[in-house]
């Protein structure tokens, strides 16, 4: 039986598994097997505190997982098949095992929803993004494109203009949907040009190492024509992984664990959520990894009122 079982292996997970080490819980981390989490397809991490001469994401991902190893945390390379949050001990298996705990800490993260296109695929850490605050420095004096009409694309076009000698928001219909306020920032921003109307059929490289420019389609008149540029931000949404957890947790309608703010507990006494699985407004390693922190301290006074 363990008393902290951690699912995830990003920040939020691997800051949680440091607290709990530390705090003598022995955690149990199931990492999945596409362990690391985004930060595992980002190239250098120049805003995470501590890292003056920037860091690579998965140099970040290797030491907090040392530093969580040093003090006790233990690691299963495996992906959770299901939970059982019905009744105490909670159960989550795995193909090869099934695991009994106390309690059980969310960080599974979310995945950037994708354009879908062989070229994103290719040039993605390589021109093209889904996050302007971290590699928006990378363009200063270039030109970009954002993909998307809601507040994250007028956030991350309205972010990009600090670097950016042009900002062009790519969206698929005429209106966006962006709150009043985050439209009128776009609006009345001189470097920021809009394409209505437009999907993008391909993003251009000569040698899949830079982008170059993309293809796009008028979705009214069909058109479809070249449009130079040097990055390509999309920020369609974000999908939280949160599959396994339907119908056993509280989700919001995007799919996104509930928590009770300014707490991690979810709807479950026992099960404790943290890092972007819970976040869809800053979706930064160093707010999940203080979300992570926070689910540990829960967790281990959870734990201590539970347990006399
Ligand atoms: P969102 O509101 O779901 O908007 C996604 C946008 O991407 C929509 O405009 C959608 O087009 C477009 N889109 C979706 N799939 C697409 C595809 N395959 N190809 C092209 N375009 C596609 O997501 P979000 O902007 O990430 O925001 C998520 C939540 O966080 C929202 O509740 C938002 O208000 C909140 N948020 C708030 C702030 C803030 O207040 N500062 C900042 C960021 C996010 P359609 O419009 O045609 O559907």
């Amino acid at each position: 039986m363990e008393k902290v079982l951690i699912i995830g292996s990003g920040p939020a997970a691997l800051t949680a598994a440091l607290y709990t080490s530390r705090a003598n819980l022995s955690p149990l981390v199931i990492e999945g097997l596409e362990a690391g989490g985004q930060l595992m397809t980002t190239t250098e991490i120049e805003n995470f505190p501590g890292f003056p001469e920037g860091i690579m994401g998965p140099s970040l991902i290797d030491n907090m997982r040392k530093q969580a190893e040093k003090f006790g945390a233990k690691f299963v390379y495996s992906d959770v098949t299901d939970v059982d949050f019905s009744k105490k001990p909670f159960t989550i298996k795995t193909d090869s095992k099934e695991y009994q705990s106390k309690t059980v800490i969310i960080a599974t993260g979310a995945h950037p929803r994708k354009l879908g296109i062989e070229s994103e695929t290719k040039l993605w850490g390589h021109g093209v993004s889904s996050c302007a605050t971290c590699d928006g420095a990378f363009f200063r004096n270039k030109e970009v494109c954002v993909v998307g009409g809601g507040d994250s694309a007028v956030e991350e076009a309205v972010f990009l203009t600090r670097f950016a000698s042009k900002v062009t928001l790519i969206h698929r219909r005429d209106e966006l949907r962006a709150s009043k306020i985050m439209r009128d920032k776009a609006f009345n921003n001189d470097k920021i040009h809009f394409l209505w109307d437009c999907v993008i059929n391909e993003i251009l490289s000569s040698d899949n190492t830079k982008v170059q420019g993309i293809k796009v389609k008028n979705v009214k008149t069909n058109k479809i024509f070249d449009y130079p540029c040097d990055g390509v931000f999309v920020a369609i949404g974000h999908i939280a992984n949160t599959k396994l957890f339907a119908g056993k947790l509280n989700l919001d309608k995007a799919g996104f664990i509930v928590t009770d703010t300014p707490t991690t507990y979810t709807s479950i006494k026992g099960v404790f959520a943290a890092g972007d699985v819970v976040d869809h407004i800053y979706k930064q390693a160093i707010t999940a990894a203080a979300m992570g922190c926070k689910a540990a301290i829960d967790t281990e006074r959870y734990l201590t009122e539970t347990e006399n």
